[in-house]
């Protein structure tokens, strides 16, 4: 088992020369406890001067990565060189003078928010402390507290909140001057808009000065000169982001998965505040109008819960799968073909079902654009998606193919199952209308639908190809019947 290295005490006598070319773990092994490695193998070379930044899964050894340089932990094989030296023959003052970290449980002292600051360099002026506040973004919350800088901080105690105290701990970390900065999640408790404000302030910080960054937020490591993907104690990627996305490798999944959290969440908040309108005018104030009314409000609280989490799982698949349609979150045109549907066809082979699809196409998406803009044709589309999704089941799956042409999958399947379906969910659509603007948009949808039987089921792929050109005859019909119309191949 490996200890903490505090209190040992061999041969590390060596003060380090200001920090300036590189630092290099060479075939780094760690483990905490026990037979798991935490750290396994692991070679990389960070360049004096450039931000860096660990990603991976929890659990992946990416805080490990920082434990080991800032000698909390001693490596087991391998070593670790700062500018050539041996870290672990380097004086533990002359490192601690260096390195500054900004970790996600910060500790405060108990004496005031001015002093905490300080703590980073002892003999900083007043006007030092305060503009590090405002670079960390923490001036203005510090401001507004009854005695500003001279609060304390053990008074506030739970009043500070884990935003607030990392931010104090970031300004702390940057009055001590660093050479080599680590930062552990350091912006993990901040709403976006101050995280964009403190990334800011690092890029300025990182002209003088090598970051390395540990975090869950990938819109943080976008633009690092090299990120570093872990994955069970390993490093299996590194590169900039457009390299790593390139590489649809684990990066790629991570950021689609990111992204597709991002969008899920606006959308999930846009159905949540739509499910619980309170802003009806004739208000009854009547003991049992009231009482039905919060019955009403708890059944509708209710059922946005149920659609927000039915949507949460739906997604996550949607996630591991990758491909997701930027405007509306959905799995793309690539991932629906080729990850979806052959996915869906060998479970409906495997149980012996036919699998149905449908082609849901809006209709006078053309006319709209021309009149109103592609503005106008982006709500229809983002609109048509977000109906579809609420009217859908679980069972059921739904990709973007492109412009306001979903597709649909549904099995088991009979032809008079999904043709009745596709009715339903044709009803459904026509009986909504949005707003653009001062306009109400309203659409139709058509559908064409097809159903393959999956019991002698060959090529995957060229069954999806075979079945996508029978939808798109369907769909053709449809339309031709005027539109608003169900047909099948
Ligand atoms: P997260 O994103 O959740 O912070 P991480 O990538 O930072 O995860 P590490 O904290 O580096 O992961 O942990 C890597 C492995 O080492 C995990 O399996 C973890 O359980 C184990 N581990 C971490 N700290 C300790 C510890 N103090 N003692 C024992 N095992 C530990
Ligand atoms: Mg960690």
């Amino acid at each position: 088992m490996r200890q903490p290295i505090e209190g040992s005490n061999q041969n590390r006598s060596l003060a380090l020369p200001p920090f300036h070319s590189e630092i290099r773990f060479d075939h780094v092994s760690f483990r905490y406890k026990g037979e798991q490695l935490s750290l396994d193998d692991i070679s990389f070379t960070v360049q004096a001067g450039q931000s860096v930044a660990f990603v991976g899964r929890s659990g992946s050894g990416k805080s490990t990565v920082l434990n080991l340089i800032t000698r909390f932990y001693e490596t087991e094989t391998g070593s670790i060189f700062i500018d050539g030296h041996k870290l672990r023959q380097i004086s533990e003052e002359s490192l601690r003078s260096q390195i500054s970290t900004v970790f996600q449980d910060t500790i405060l002292f108990n004496t005031t928010v001015r002093e905490n600051i300080r703590q980073g360099r002892l003999n900083a002026t007043d006007q030092e402390v305060e503009s590090v506040a405002k670079s960390a973004e923490i001036h203005d919350f510090i401001a507004t507290l009854p005695h500003g800088y001279d609060s304390q901080v053990g008074e506030m105690g739970g009043h500070l909140s884990g935003g607030q105290r990392q931010r104090i701990s970031l300004a702390r970390a940057i009055l001590h001057n660093p050479t080599l900065l680590l930062l552990d999640e350091a912006t993990s408790a901040l709403d976006p808009a101050t995280e964009a404000a403190i990334n800011k302030t690092l890029e300025k910080i990182s002209e003088n000065c090598t970051i390395i960054s540990v975090t869950h937020r990938l819109t943080s490591a976008v633009n690092s000169d090299q990120i570093f993907v872990m994955d069970q104690g390993k490093l299996v990627e590194r590169g900039t982001h457009r390299e790593l996305l390139n590489k649809k490798g684990i990066y790629f999944g991570l950021w689609q998965e990111f992204t597709l959290v991002l969008a899920q969440d606006a959308l999930v908040g846009e159905i949540e505040s739509k499910s619980i309108d309170i802003s009806s005018t004739d208000i009854d104030v009547s003991p049992e109008a009231l009482a039905q009314k919060v019955r009403e409000l708890e059944g509708k609280l209710h059922a946005g819960q149920k659609e927000s989490d039915r949507l949460r799982a739906i997604n996550h698949r949607w996630a591991q799968l990758a491909g997701t349609d930027q405007l509306t979150g959905l799995p793309n045109k690539l991932s629906f073909l080729e990850a979806v549907v052959p996915q869906e066809m060998k479970q409906a082979h495997h149980d012996q079902h036919g699998i149905g699809f449908m082609l849901v196409s809006g209709d006078n998406l053309g006319p709209i654009n021309e009149r109103f803009g592609r503005d106008a044709g982006d709500v229809i589309i983002h609109n048509l998606a977000r109906i579809l999704q609420s009217v859908l089941k679980g069972e059921e799956q739904l990709g973007h193919l492109d412009g306001a042409n979903f597709a649909v999958s549904l099995h088991p399947a009979s032809l008079g199952r999904t043709r009745s379906r596709a009715e339903e969910i044709r009803g459904f659509v026509a009986g909504q209308s949005f707003a653009f603007g001062q306009t109400m948009l309203k659409i139709t949808a058509s559908i064409g639908i097809t159903v393959v039987a999956c019991s002698q089921l060959g090529d995957t792929r060229q069954a999806t190809e075979e079945a996508f050109a029978l939808l798109n005859g369907a769909l053709y019909k449809a339309k031709r019947m005027g539109g608003n119309a169900v047909a099948s191949s």
